[in-house]
């Protein structure tokens, strides 16, 4: 993919573990690797056709010296945050901090970190069969939508449905959403947990009523079978309410 670089960006910064490197501060690195289609600007040679490498640079500096981290991963996971959320265009960003003047006490070059944050389209199941059914699907949207790292991207419409699993409860709304996303998969669950816990979800019987419940369903095209999270969602094949509503906003989907 085509790419725009910055090197080595000279910050003086005041990240680091010790007190006297949040007092003084030292000289940091920061490059960046911004990965988006420059075929338009290529041929329109037109500023707005790309990303302004002028501007990049203020936001990776304005960003990295905007608070004292203790770890440069962190500083770096922020720079890239920032670009991804103000450049649309970005689909992936790299960042690589050095810090040649670390407090090890031998003699090196540079010690750097490099994080790699990256856009990924994901399908997420959303249901609710307990009080205001409608009412904690459109909360559930919102919160979604205002995490910074999510936006929806489109949302199926929200059909009825008897509930499943054999445990006798009252009739589901459910639906699907797409999202554009660069959390990880676990961040994204964390994130569900938060959202479900929000709308007064307490986990009592399994496949029993639930005020919200929120599904990965699929990750790109990732599979992964842990404990914690198998991606796509193990039941998704067997879940007419699941499939209906994807079917409707991503027809073009091979499962
Ligand atoms: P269910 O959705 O099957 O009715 P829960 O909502 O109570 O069950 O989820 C229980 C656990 O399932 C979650 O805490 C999570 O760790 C795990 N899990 C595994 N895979 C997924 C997935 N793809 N999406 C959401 N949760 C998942
Ligand atoms: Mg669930």
């Amino acid at each position: 993919m085509d790419k725009i670089t910055i090197e080595k960006l000279h910050i003086y910064a005041y990240h680091g573990v010790h007190a006297s490197e949040k007092e003084n501060g030292q000289d940091f690195y920061v490059s960046a690797v911004l990965f988006t289609d420059l075929y338009r600007a290529g041929h329109s040679d037109a500023l707005e056709d790309t990303v302004n490498y002028s501007d990049a640079a203020k936001l990776i500096h304005r960003v990295f010296t905007a608070e004292k981290y203790d770890l440069i991963e962190r500083a770096a996971n922020a720079v890239a945050e920032a670009l991804l959320d103000r450049y649309p265009s970005l689909g992936s960003a790299t960042i690589r901090v050095d810090k040649p003047d670390a407090p090890i006490g031998l003699e090196f070059d540079t010690v750097s970190v490099n994080i790699t944050l990256s856009r990924h389209t994901a399908y997420l199941g959303i249901g609710s069969n307990m009080g205001d059914r409608q009412g904690f699907i459109d909360k559930a949207l919102a919160m979604l939508d205002e995490t910074p790292g999510i936006s929806v991207t489109a949302k199926s419409s929200i059909i009825e449905t008897e509930p499943y699993g054999g445990v006798e409860q009252d009739p589901f709304l459910n639906g699907v959403v797409e999202i554009c996303t660069y959390m990880s998969p676990y961040a994204l669950l964390d994130r569900l947990h938060e959202i479900e816990n929000a709308c007064g979800r307490v986990r009592t019987i399994h496949w029993g009523p639930r005020t919200l419940d929120l599904d990965i369903l699929l990750y790109d095209d990732l599979h992964m079978n842990e404990k914690e999270l198998t991606i796509p969602h193990p039941d998704m094949k067997n879940r007419e309410f699941v499939l209906k509503p994807l079917a409707e906003i991503a027809p073009h989907l091979i499962l």
